[in-house]
């Protein structure tokens, strides 16, 4: 029996399960990877559609040139489905991509563990559940890990690798292994809430509906600056809109839960009442804005100004409000970055990593901690304590960094 405790697991062969958006995505960078590949989802449709789609997207990729017509072809011949969990034995690596449900993960992966036998590693995709649950009571404890991608897998370069405290050092490296053959960055992730990229974005939609609760600014304006001076893709609310208001707060409420109800994660009000309201986003025709058939707003102006800045003079040609946004934001972001460092949930250039790859952020969150200057960030938070109360509670470690001392 080969030891999944030992440092050199080889991966050759590789089984998905669910053939979802996930799953189809991860199905293909494992066979463009070169990795032999069975899709298995319990839904005959589901699996259909799924190895329908999997050529329709080696095609695209030829079309826009990511891989030849012959990485697509031989991509293509590795694929093959698997029409029961028993047609998966043999794989050195499953990754489980099914439904966010606690007890369907668990259930899913004992049969897995009875179909695959002791040495294959079992990896979940699971985004929000904590991967020990999903581990407790499956033999072999050491093989089982999370592989979690970013949606879309094919084009979304980053893969969290999770450990639990019983992931073996050996399925950890394995599992980073083919995360890089399948061409993604894999970092080392611990098994807390979010583990890193979710949860170092938090602050991002949160500190952004308590300065809306503040009236700090309205969210076009915050959206903004955070475009034009912070240099981030899209502002929170457009992002939230995407996302759906609903969705997003039940992950806000999941951190809550998890976390222990901390102030920092409480969920925003403004949310939970727009979701009461049906104001989901785009997909409910109005969220923070309103959609029809035009853009839902007017494209940005080119101030030639290099994003992301903190500088007064530049933020002021944005937006009045754009440096008071941009502050807050950072302190936020610099100090939940601190407490994550703090609960060694994964190491400090990872971070920086995870949050360019994972959310095409302009700069990790200790590169924002440096753009502000833990001094600043402090002293904003403290202010903002005695105001506002505990969400701005500063780390530990970010005080000391600042030269308050713990
Ligand atoms: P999805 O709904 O698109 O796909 C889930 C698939 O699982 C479906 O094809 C369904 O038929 C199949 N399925 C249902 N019951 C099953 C069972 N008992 N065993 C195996 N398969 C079963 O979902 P998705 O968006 O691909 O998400 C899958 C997982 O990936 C979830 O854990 C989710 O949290 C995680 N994830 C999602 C995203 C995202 O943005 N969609 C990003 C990262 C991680």
């Amino acid at each position: 029996m080969r030891d999944v405790l030992g440092p050199s697991v080889e991966i050759e062969r590789i089984g998905v399960v669910g053939a979802g958006t996930m799953g189809t995505g991860i199905a293909q960078i494992a066979c463009l990877g070169g990795y032999e590949t069975r899709l298995h989802d319990p839904v005959s449709e589901a699996l259909e559609q799924g190895l329908e789609r999997l050529p329709e997207a080696l095609a695209k990729g030829v079309k826009r040139e990511l891989w030849s017509e012959g990485e697509a072809g031989a991509a293509r011949a590795r694929l093959s489905p698997a029409r029961s969990v028993a047609e998966l034995a043999g794989c050195d690596l499953v990754i489980e991509a099914a439904p966010e449900d606690l007890g369907l993960k668990q259930g899913l992966f004992a049969t897995l563990a009875a179909a695959c036998g002791p040495e294959a590693i079992l990896a979940t995709n699971t985004s929000s559940l904590p991967v020990t649950a999903i581990a407790a009571d499956i033999p072999q404890p050491e093989r089982i890990v999370g592989m979690h991608f970013f949606n879309p897998p094919a084009l979304m370069k980053l893969v969290e690798v999770v450990a639990t405290e019983h992931s073996s050092e050996g399925a950890l490296e394995a599992t980073a292994a083919a995360g890089r053959r399948m061409g993604r960055t894999p970092i080392r992730a611990k098994d807390r809430p979010g583990f890193v990229a979710n949860r170092l974005a938090r602050p991002f939609s949160l500190e952004s509906l308590r300065m809306l609760e503040d009236g700090v600014a309205d969210a076009a304006t915050i959206d903004r600056a955070c475009r034009l001076g912070g240099g981030f893709r899209m502002g929170p609310f457009e992002l939230l809109d995407l996302i759906g208001l609903d969705v997003n707060l039940s992950v806000a409420q999941s951190f809550y839960r998890q976390g222990g109800n901390p102030e920092r994660w409480r969920p925003s009000a403004i949310q939970g009442q727009k979701v009461s309201e049906g104001l989901l986003g785009r997909k409910s025709g109005q969220g923070f804005y309103t959609y029809g058939n035009g853009p839902h707003r007017e494209p940005d102006p080119d101030l030639g100004i290099e994003a992301p800045t903190l500088d007064p003079g530049e933020l002021a040609r944005i937006e009045p409000a754009a440096e008071a946004v941009l502050t807050r934001l950072l302190a936020q972001i610099a100090n939940e970055a601190a407490f994550a460092l703090e609960e060694k949930v994964g190491a400090p250039a990872d971070m920086d990593t995870a949050m360019r790859l994972g959310f095409n952020w302009p700069l990790g969150p200790l590169e924002m901690t440096e753009l502000i200057g833990p001094e600043r960030a402090v002293r904003l938070l403290n202010e903002l304590q005695a105001e506002r109360g505990d969400a701005y509670s500063p780390s530990p470690r970010l005080a000391a960094l600042s030269g308050g001392g713990e």
